[in-house]
């Protein structure tokens, strides 16, 4: 038997990191949603052995791959001895800021929850992710949330306001890791409103939502790559009502209320970025 999971990128509508824990670990106060941009990752039971492939020459096939690391986490915690095979066909940037890697993971996990019969729920699922990567817990429910302490709290926000969603990845690698040892907490960092974005989600009301956002990490990589500010800059001159840096970048991603504003937005920046994207937020359900 196989089965084929769908692994859908996310975003962050607002990234807001609060303080760092003494063991090196951030605070976060993210609103996430998934978008219609996704992995698919084939999943078929087999004995002992996990191995994982894929179609993307940028990604690892052993135990650095997240997906690997989420098989093997589950399997230790189930205190079974079954092995799997996986295969991961990459549509998601990679080190993008996109969260491929722990989408993938959180794949796994639903489908081998399924295929080796665990019967965990879905808050057990997000409890193990945790210890593959911060943003598995999200992406275990793949639903609009907002995401505190260390990734663990995932606190679904039901349906967003109606937007679509420009993606630019610039041809730039960065590091999340090396951003993050960056993060310096005694200067201000520009912070988003995330209290402003969770009234506009609540309201379905797009501009109050999209007045609150802002990502506190846009700096710390913005400072290394200005690429990122002249595409933002950008998204905006060709008619995005917002746009800013998702996770530790370097991808950037104008909204638009309507279809015919993120085409006019879409085609533009064409010109200027070879990886362009229009997208939807995933829809719930
Ligand atoms: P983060 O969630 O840490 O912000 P990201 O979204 O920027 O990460 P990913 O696409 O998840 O980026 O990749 C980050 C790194 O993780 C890459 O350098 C890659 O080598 C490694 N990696 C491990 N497993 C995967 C996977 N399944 N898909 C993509 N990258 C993976």
């Amino acid at each position: 038997m196989e089965i084929t999971q769908k692994a859908p990128a996310k975003i962050n509508l607002s990234l807001d990191a609060l303080y760092r824990h003494g063991d090196g670990e951030h605070e976060w106060r993210m609103v996430m949603t998934s978008i219609d941009l996704a992995d698919y990752v084939s999943i078929r039971p087999g004995a002992r052995k996990i191995r994982v492939s894929t179609d993307s020459g940028f990604v690892p096939e052993d135990a650095r791959n997240l997906a690997f690391q989420a098989a093997r986490i589950l399997r230790q915690e189930a205190g079974i001895n079954a092995g799997a095979s996986i295969y991961i066909e990459k549509h998601i940037p990679v080190a993008a800021g996109l969260g491929g890697g722990s989408a993938d993971a959180a794949a796994v996990l639903r489908g081998l929850n399924e295929l080796w019969g665990l019967h965990y729920s879905q808050e057990q699922l997000a409890r193990i992710g945790l210890k593959v990567d911060s943003d598995v817990p999200f992406c275990v429910y793949s639903q609009p949330a907002l995401v505190t302490g260390r990734g663990e709290q995932v606190t679904p926000l039901g349906t967003l306001p109606s937007f679509w969603v420009v993606l630019v990845k610039p041809a730039i690698s960065v590091t999340t890791a090396r951003i993050l040892s960056m993060v310096d907490y005694d200067q201000v960092l520009h912070r988003p409103q995330t209290d402003r974005v969770l009234k506009g989600i609540t309201q379905r009301n797009f501009d109050l939502m999209v007045s609150g956002m802002g990502n506190a990490l846009e700096d710390v990589t913005a400072t290394r790559f200005p690429v990122i500010k002249e595409l933002e800059q950008r998204l905006v001159k060709y008619g995005a009502s917002v746009a800013q840096m998702s996770g530790t970048g370097p991808t950037v991603f104008g909204l638009c209320p309507t279809r015919s504003r993120a085409e006019r937005v879409y085609n533009s920046m064409r010109g200027f970025c070879k990886e362009v994207y229009l997208v939807r937020p995933l829809r719930l359900g």
